[in-house]
């Protein structure tokens, strides 16, 4: 059994602070300053040029992949990290219709992250070829799987709703008409189990800053199946990638059979200290073990606030097996209730036009913090502390 009053003591949360947007940005594990000061007084300061070999910074691609490939069932050699989720969009889908060649339709959902749809509309902008990009909403994504689909490109998790994909429906649909499966992990990882072996699917891509707990700006991750990594197509075909990058050759010949080739440009090894860091926590964390507490901890804090918080709704699936790790309710004045909620140190976000969302990770979160919280929002409520002129204000972060 894990133990989470084990992993809660490993991250420096402010005193007195409810936090319930790790699944936006995770908190600072204690580890984190060791770790990136070891990184600048004992590898950048001391070995300058020599830490590329002496501290194995050129294949922490590859070393913090495989770590990152434990939480989503990836054997080893199959997950590199580097870059943003926005520019793993970008590599999976374009990499995955190459393998569709015949075929000129991507599809996705209403419901996905907007940098995903933008990313897609992009490529298919530069291909300059009668591509097109399908959105129907998430629930109808299955029946317009048909064989003139060459990508299926999906997050597993609603970012606004916490509505859950089944993705081995989805991927075994798509491979019996003979498409690609682009799998967005960003509010999986980490969150809830997820096995890209078992559900064979094609590329895997995600972020270590939410749920991982790697520091804003953390490195992305992408996973190609294994039957693919002779085949799939780097288009962003940079050095970090190439057969033999030190040979310096003046054409581009992608690693072979690895997935080096994915690999793009020179990465930010102070950010890999931290990310590293943040791996720590997760040695011992069973993904079965955090799903079942997560479930337990949303169960309570969804009966607590609809019983106590009149005009709050939840507007999540109310089935804890299709839902991912945060939880989202709608509240006419959202926005100026969220404002209130974290002057009162209590931190969850909002999700235009009117969802405030609260991150379940039970990583560091417990029972006490979870009814701490619906106290303190049955309050502002109660007080219409809302209603306050300093709340209405909308910064440029929500
Ligand atoms: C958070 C998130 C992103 C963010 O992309 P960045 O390139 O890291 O800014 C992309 N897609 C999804 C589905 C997300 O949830």
């Amino acid at each position: 059994m894990t133990d989470f009053n084990k992993t809660r003591a490993m991250f420096d949360i402010p005193e007195g602070m409810i936090y319930l947007n790790g699944n936006s940005l995770g908190p600072m594990p204690k580890a984190a300053p060791d770790a990136i000061n070891a990184f600048l007084h004992d590898e950048w300061k001391t070995e300058l040029i020599k830490g590329w070999n002496t501290k194995g910074w050129w294949m922490q691609t590859n070393t913090l992949g495989d770590r990152v490939g434990r939480l989503i069932g990836a054997p080893e050699g199959t997950t590199v990290v580097s870059d943003t989720l926005s520019i793993k969009v970008f590599q999976a889908v374009s990499a995955g219709l190459a393998l569709v060649p015949d075929r000129k339709v991507i599809l996705s959902d209403n419901g996905n992250f907007p940098t995903d749809l933008y990313i897609a509309e992009g490529l298919i902008k530069l291909k300059d070829a009668g591509y097109e990009l399908r959105i129907p909403d998430p629930e109808d994504v299955i029946d317009n799987i048909t064989d003139e689909v060459a990508v299926v490109m999906v997050t597993e998790v609603d970012y606004r709703t916490g509505r859950k994909h089944d993705m081995s429906a989805l991927i075994q649909k798509a491979h019996a008409v003979g498409a690609v499966v682009v799998w967005d992990l960003a509010h999986s990882c980490g969150a809830i189990p997820v096995d890209v072996t078992a559900t064979d699917v094609d590329f895997a891509i995600g972020c270590t800053y939410k749920y991982v707990n790697g520091g804003p700006g953390a490195p992305a991750f992408i996973y190609v199946a294994p039957r693919l990594l002779d085949s799939v197509e780097p288009y962003l075909s940079g050095w970090y990638g190439h057969e033999s990058p030190f040979a310096f050759d003046t054409d581009y010949r992608p690693m072979p059979g690895k997935i080096d080739r994915m690999r793009i440009g020179t990465p930010s090894i102070a950010a890999f200290s931290l990310l590293s860091a943040a791996l720590d926590v997760w040695e011992d964390v069973d993904m079965n073990d955090l799903h079942q507490r997560s479930i337990e901890l949303s169960e309570l804090f969804i009966q607590e606030v609809e019983a106590r918080c009149p005009g709050v709704t939840f507007v999540g699936p109310r089935d804890p097996m299709k839902r991912g790790s945060h939880v989202p309710f709608t509240f006419e004045h959202g926005y100026a209730c969220m404002q209130a909620l974290i002057a009162n140190n209590v931190i969850g976000d909002f999700r235009a036009p009117n969802v405030m969302r609260f991150g379940i990770t039970p990583l560091f979160i417990n029972e006490e913090d979870i009814m701490k919280a619906v106290d303190t929002l049955a309050d502002i409520l109660t007080n219409e502390t809302w209603k306050e002129e300093r709340f209405q204000v909308r910064a440029k972060v929500t």
